[in-house]
Order: C-alpha cells, then structure tokens, then sequence
C-alpha cells in the first residue's frame, strides 16, 4: 500500500545522499526505546532502490523491511515479527522532523540524521547534518 509519508521519507533519503555524496542514515525511536536505523539501500539489495529500515543495535541484528520509492512498505521476510511496529515512528518524524530529532537527540544524546553522539544542547542534532536531509532553514 502507497503511504505518501513514507514516501517523503524514501524522497529525504535519496536527496540527501545525493547532497552528501555518501550513504546517509536516520536513527530514530520508537515509543517503545527501540532505536531503528533508516538507510539507502546498498546496489545488491533484495530490493534495489529502497530505504532500509533495521533495529539500530549492536547485538541482534534485525531488519524490520524496506520503503520503497513509490512508498510502499515491504516486511522483511526473515522479521520474526515481533510486536515493534516501527511505522508510526517513521511516519512521525516525516511529519515533524526537526522537532522530532530534538526530542528525540535530548534523550538519546544522537543526532537523528547520522546516529553519532550529538553535542548535548539544543537542538541535539548536527545542523549540518540536517541540512542534509533538506532542513535547509535551520
Ligand atoms: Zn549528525
């Protein structure tokens, strides 16, 4: 099913890799603390073209699915499923994203648009970083 924030978010990613010219990725929360990475699928992915969304975590890889470019959302078939529901974090950061990174950034102590450790005062995020991903404004 088409999800138009989902498909703002697969546009973000792929604009924003081509304003920095590497790979860039989102770590984002879920209500739940589960911390999920938001990244531009590499050329051999299963699905080439997509966003790839996984559980940002040392231990226990896992891959939740893919935004496709049209913002459709595709399940990963190794997903144990789980009860992590990751798609209204995704959906809520499209829909605010600076506001959702420092909230975010001020509990995490990451910045939303790389996932390094952020510089611990407002707005908890590297602007350069946002710029990226097209926060031009900041
Ligand atoms: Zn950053």
């Amino acid at each position: 099913m088409v999800d138009v924030a989902l498909r703002k978010l697969h546009q973000m990613l792929r604009e924003a890799a081509n304003r920095s010219g590497k790979l860039p990725r989102l770590v984002l929360m879920t209500p739940e603390g589960t911390r999920v990475a938001v990244y531009v699928s590499s050329k051999g992915a299963t699905s080439p073209d997509s966003v790839t969304v996984v559980e940002h975590a040392a231990r226990e890889f896992q891959r939740f699915g893919f935004v496709l470019p049209d913002g459709s959302w595709e399940t990963d078939r190794k997903w144990n499923g789980g009860t992590i529901d990751v798609l209204p974090t995704l959906r809520l950061f499209v829909a605010d994203p600076t506001n959702v990174a420092t909230a975010q950034g001020a509990k995490t102590g990451l910045c939303t648009f790389c996932g390094l450790t952020n510089r611990q005062r407002p707005p908890f995020f590297h602007v350069e970083c946002a710029r990226y991903f097209g926060l031009g404004d900041l």
